[in-house]
């Protein structure tokens, strides 16, 4: 049973974190090893000691209103920390598993379920946008071929654990303050599996699996991003036993393009248009990904940092027909070296611009002047 830690401490369920400190303190003064040296009351200051450390870690509490004891599972009566056991602990409490219900705990069998592995892979930008099939390395646990995962030689069988008598754990009594209390820990010679087996296969010495390096053919569907993963479901570890394998998760690393920066499904790249084809109008041709050579009309009169947008040229959606777009940001390029005749076409050209040029002056000042007038307007408002 769930041992009822709210009890040993004396305080209400919904005692707050300040009541339970407190009770736990004054039953330390009375009960800690300096002070009362008494065998039972030593006994009882570990109980008290154990109801404190759950009930003051809100994760541990949460396990024992829930029904579960943090405290019951795998290593016996460990008041260790967390880790990773403390976990396992948490995945029994939450799906009403064995922990703290006390009753008849089957032995866990030898054959047991593979664990998942994990594989990165880069990719380039056209390989996420097309999809690929990836050739992977990937050292992981395979069945036995010599025993088949059964771990045993020839037609020999597992036989009983002498130690457990097949029950996976070992039980033991302490002695409490309240009376004989029984802790039970996995079997330390079958490792709780109830079985041994005397005659053991001599490829994987009973484990039933071994190491091996495995080529695997990884489809990548087209559309994945950086860090997303691939589940290759029952690739992974084959299990103690021969237990089924797990999965495999293939992890996409995506490498930069020199010219297309990815945002979701959209690309963007930079286009630099000469000056006069800016203000003229002109064509350009992008080497798209997914497309090739394709074709972008730039209106005349192009400022620069403005945006043309070329619909449905993105990367295509997971799992979906539909494209993003690709933004081609215009960066427009001013002449820097000029030779006599074009400077003196520009200086002509310039000449038929002199009335812009005064509109552009007069607009600016006008601008200029209703800053003025905002500021002047702040100041003295003061
Ligand atoms: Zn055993
Ligand atoms: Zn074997």
């Amino acid at each position: 049973m769930a041992r009822d830690y709210y009890g040993l401490l004396g305080v209400a369920k919904n005692a707050t974190d300040q009541e339970i400190k407190r009770a736990y303190r004054k039953l330390a003064r009375e009960l800690h090893p300096d002070v009362n040296p008494d065998e039972v009351a030593q006994a009882k200051f570990k109980e008290v000691s154990a109801a404190y450390e759950v009930l003051s870690d809100a994760e541990k509490r949460r396990i024992v209103d829930m029904g579960g004891d943090p405290l019951e599972s795998g290593g016996g009566a460990g008041y260790s920390g967390a880790g990773f056991g403390g976990l396992g602990d948490v995945f029994e409490a939450f799906f009403g598993g064995m922990s703290g219900t006390g009753a008849t705990r089957k032995p866990r069998g030898r054959v047991q379920p593979g664990a998942d592995s994990l594989l990165r892979t880069r990719l380039s930008l056209a390989e996420c946008a097309v999809g690929v099939t990836k050739h992977l390395t990937v050292d992981t646990a395979i069945l036995c071929d010599v025993c088949t995962g059964s771990g045993t030689n020839g037609n020999s069988k597992p036989v009983r654990c002498e130690t457990c008598g097949g029950a996976g754990e070992v039980q033991s009594v302490q002695r409490s303050f309240l009376g004989q209390v029984l802790t039970s820990r996995p079997c330390p010679t079958c490792r709780g599996a109830g079985e041994t087996i005397p005659d053991p296969c001599h490829k994987c010495g009973g484990d039933g699996r071994v190491r091996a390096r495995r080529e695997i053919a990884a489809p990548i569907p087209a559309g994945v991003a950086n860090g997303m993963r691939v589940r290759l479901a029952a690739q992974g570890e084959v299990g103690p036993g021969g237990g089924h394998a797990g999965d495999l998760y293939v992890e996409i690393v995506e490498q930069p393009h020199d010219v297309f920066v990815r945002d979701g499904d959209d690309l963007h790249c930079t286009i630099r248009l000469p000056m006069v084809d800016a203000a003229l109008g002109t064509t350009v041709v992008i080497d798209t990904i997914l497309d090739g050579p394709t074709e972008l009309t730039i209106p005349a009169g192009t400022q620069p940092g403005e945006i043309s947008v070329l619909r449905g040229h993105g990367m295509p959606r997971l799992r979906s027909g539909a494209r993003g777009d690709l933004l081609a940001h215009l960066d427009i390029v001013v002449p820097t070296k000029l030779d006599a005749k074009q400077t003196d076409l520009l200086r002509k050209y310039k000449g038929t611009r002199e009335r812009d040029r005064a509109e552009v002056m007069s607009a600016q000042s006008e601008h200029n002047s209703g800053l003025f007038a905002r500021l002047r307007a702040s100041f003295s408002g003061r």
